[in-house]
């Protein structure tokens, strides 16, 4: 018998459900995703891709692109204490050696990814305000009136998501204690900075970060700094330069280089959430920050939601709409244990990067070690198992 091609309606085109949308696409599935946005965009900030998605990127024909707007980031990258004293190389390729660590302009990943879709995927101008569901179908309504149903739906809509509580009690994201000022800097304005590598500074309860983007031609910059004032996590609350440049004063003079061609940056508050227990309800499931929201410490947010993405759309592939709830309980334990682990290896190396140590040679020591486990994080196939699942599933 031939199985009619699922339906699926996913909330939220950020860098989740893009991705996703792309993945099941490659898949043969019909997929429609649903923005709140008027446009689909993304802010000045900086993404770092690593071994782990890049595969699943370029599993779905977009490593060329990747190639081309990101920059590769090689073997000069480096973690520094606060005055530029050299601490350990940063672990950029996976166990076999395969370097595919980039570092991207966040509206340049989101323009590839909405590009790759077929014109008319994509609904800006939804607001997703309710969900409900039967035996057959799910149901999403908007904010404009009108409303979309399919054979499952995919819950992309970030930290916030709307839809999370029609899958597990509502529940409150957790303060991190610390802001990230972002922003980016004209490489022309700064011509000696490295375009070729990542590099972190660690100090007392403040770290720095930089790494270039869009081929090079900008580089990104994050200054972690603790604050007393909660705020609502946000892209657009803007900063005060001579605030970054403070919070950084008296470190290595290539930051101070940096900060001072510094314009204009914006606060982001740094927030996550426990790991959840259930990701599923039926046909409505959680994929990306929805589901899992993360410090940013591992750098693994986008990274990780391009894994769900993978591992949804190759066990979907097999189902039909019976067996699409099984399907979403399979890509769901597939993925909770290892993106749980991740979201508690990012708090744990918020304490490394913020030097919660009395010893910092104990600080410098794990900071070195930590390449180990950046090696099983990158090495992590999740194809291989979502392939067996959905062979499981069919029976
Ligand atoms: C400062 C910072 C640095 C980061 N650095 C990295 C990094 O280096 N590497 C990495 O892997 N990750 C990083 N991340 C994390 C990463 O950006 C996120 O984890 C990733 O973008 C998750 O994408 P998402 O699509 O799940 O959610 P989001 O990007 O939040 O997208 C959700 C989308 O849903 C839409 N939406 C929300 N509500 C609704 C609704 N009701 N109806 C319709 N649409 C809705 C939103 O408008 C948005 O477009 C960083 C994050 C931040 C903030």
């Amino acid at each position: 018998m031939v199985r009619s091609p699922l339906n699926v309606v996913i909330v939220g085109g950020g860098i989740g459900g893009l991705f996703a949308a792309n993945a099941l696409k490659a898949q043969g599935l019909q997929v429609a995703i649903y923005e709140q946005a008027p446009a689909i965009g993304e802010v000045g900030a900086g993404v770092f891709l690593t071994p782990n998605s890049v595969r699943h990127l370029q599993r779905i024909g977009l490593e060329p692109a990747v190639e081309k707007w990101g920059a590769r980031v090689g073997h000069g990258s480096h973690y520094f204490r606060h005055d530029g004293a050299p601490i350990a190389p940063v672990q950029v390729t996976d166990s076999a050696g395969w370097n595919a660590t980039f570092g991207m302009h966040r509206a340049d990943l989101v323009e590839m990814l909405a590009g790759a879709l077929p014109p008319g995927t994509v609904h800006p101008g939804h607001r997703a305000t309710g969900f409900d569901q039967d035996g057959k179908l799910a149901r999403v309504s908007f904010a404009n009136g009108a409303s979309a149903e399919a054979d499952i739906v995919i819950a992309a809509d970030g930290i916030h998501s709307e839809l999370r509580p029609y899958v597990f009690a509502a529940s409150q994201p957790v303060f991190s204690g610390s802001v990230a000022y972002r922003g980016l800097v004209a490489h022309e304005r700064v011509p000696d900075w490295p375009t070729d590598r990542w590099q972190m500074w660690l100090g007392k309860g403040r770290h720095f970060l930089a790494f270039p983007v869009r081929a090079g031609k900008l580089i990104n910059y994050v200054g972690f700094v603790p604050t007393d004032e909660e705020m609502k996590e946000s892209w657009t609350a803007p900063g005060d330069p001579e605030v970054l440049r403070q919070a950084f004063a008296g470190w290595d003079p290539r930051i101070h280089q940096l900060l001072g061609e510094v314009r204009t940056t914006f606060r982001w508050a740094l927030y996550d959430r426990e790991p959840l227990p259930v990701w599923t309800k039926q046909r409505l499931s959680l994929l990306g920050d929805a589901a899992h929201p993360m410090l940013p410490h591992l750098g693994q947010g986008a990274n990780q939601s391009i894994e769900d993405g993978i591992a949804l759309a190759t066990i979907l592939a097999r189902a039909d709409a019976t067996t699409a709830p099984s399907a979403l309980l399979a890509y769901e334990q597939l993925r909770r244990e290892r993106v749980a682990q991740v979201q508690r290896g990012a708090r744990e190396n918020g304490l490394r990067y913020d030097s919660a140590y009395s010893d910092l040679g104990v600080r410098d020591a794990e900071i070195t070690a930590h390449a180990a486990f950046r090696k099983r994080l990158y090495d992590h196939d999740v194809v291989p198992d979502a392939q067996a699942a959905a062979a499981a599933l069919v029976g």
